[in-house]
């Protein structure tokens, strides 16, 4: 049985659904009214980048992000701790300890995560997990699962003692999930997935990347990882993805997807068009309901009509490709705007099109 919504603070989230990241308080390039254009019903935020700009007790105290960026959709927040340990890999300055993660002489634990999402105000909570590297040895792997379970422990007791610290309403609380690690192995996602259900949370994330030696998403991970938590917890695939690995995504029973890809791109001139024939997309194994269009190409410089004709984004409804084209070639940062429009709404329209067959 696919759970097909769920009520956060009195409001529906339907399933599934997308979130576009936006990092620091921005999906980069639009503002709230062009995120709601596009149809998009929330996006996720970065706890640790955040927490130091504009910083996190001042985000409090105006009433949260949303507040901040005037924003009435969904928000979740990740808890910060890939960010730090993707800074400790490129500066080689800190390390994982059990009591938390050092970085820059500050110890970032798994309560102080917690109670910086506290501040930002936001739906959704995130676990501190440690992600196994996806060339981890099973050694290493293991202690990325030992200690993934003992800060998703803390960060319960920690959001238990928050609610009542705040008196916040069991109605009004926000969603707390946890992240499921291991990497490849699989009897070590079991068994972190076996723990993490005994402390208990509102839903379990796929950690970790996905990716195999051969380049590829590995489909069959993905699948494994979602047959180990409930049908009526929400599953969350972090960082899924591309249009297929949603597809797949969904098919395997998952709910929340997010990813820089779409704005991404569309910042790097790769839009994002259906096929005549995308009615095959639940077809088994068929993932090209969908091409990327590259509006750079001279072809286009005389063409009068939009990105593509059945979408009903903003930028569609308005501007020709001969358009984003010249804006893409004086480099005008006007087309950020418009193709990343576009690409999201494109995801969105995938999102809708998912939605009406399950
Ligand atoms: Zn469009």
């Amino acid at each position: 049985m696919y759970l097909d919504s769920i009520l956060l603070g009195g409001k529906k989230l339907k399933f599934p659904t997308f979130f576009p990241d936006g990092t620091r308080a921005v999906v980069r390039s639009l503002d709230s009214q062009d995120l709601k254009s596009a149809k998009v019903e929330g996006i996720i935020v970065n706890t640790y980048h955040l927490s130091k700009l504009p910083g996190d007790e001042f985000l409090h105290r105006i009433g949260g992000v949303k507040k901040f960026m005037n924003w009435d959709g969904f928000v979740i927040s990740d808890s910060g701790g890939f960010q730090i340990m993707s800074l400790i890999h490129k500066t080689g300055k800190g390390k994982v300890l059990e009591e938390g993660v050092l970085f820059d002489d500050e110890l970032f634990t798994p309560e102080k995560s917690i109670e910086i999402q506290f501040n930002l105000n936001v739906d959704v909570i995130i676990v501190l997990d440690y992600f196994t590297d996806p060339k981890a040895s099973r050694d290493e792997a293991e202690v990325s699962v030992k200690i993934t379970v003992e800060w998703a422990k803390r960060c319960k007791e920690e959001y238990l003692k928050q609610l009542e610290k705040r008196k916040i309403l069991t109605s009004e609380r926000p969603l707390l999930l946890a992240v499921i690690q291991g990497g490849f192995y699989k009897d070590l996602r079991e068994k972190c997935a076996r723990q993490l259900l005994k402390v208990g949370f509102d839903g379990y994330g796929f950690g970790g990347w996905p990716v195999n030696e051969k380049g590829n998403f590995d489909f069959e991970l993905m699948r494994f990882n979602a047959s180990l938590t409930p049908d009526d917890k929400v599953r969350f695939a972090l960082g899924v993805g591309k249009p297929e690995n949603i597809v797949e995504g969904v098919k395997a029973g998952y709910h929340i997807f997010d990813c820089v890809l779409p704005t991404r791109d569309a910042r790097h001139r790769r839009l994002y068009v259906f096929k005549k024939d995308w009615r095959k997309i639940l077809e088994e194994g068929r993932h090209d309901f969908y091409e990327y269009l590259y509006p750079i190409r001279e072809e286009f410089a005389r063409y009068k009509g939009p990105i593509e004709k059945t979408c009903d984004c903003y930028t569609c409804q308005n501007y020709s490709l001969s358009y984003l084209r010249h804006l893409f070639k004086i480099e005008d940062t006007l087309v950020y705007r418009l193709a990343s429009i576009h690409n999201l709404r494109f995801y969105t329209r995938l999102i809708e099109k998912l939605r009406s067959k399950f």
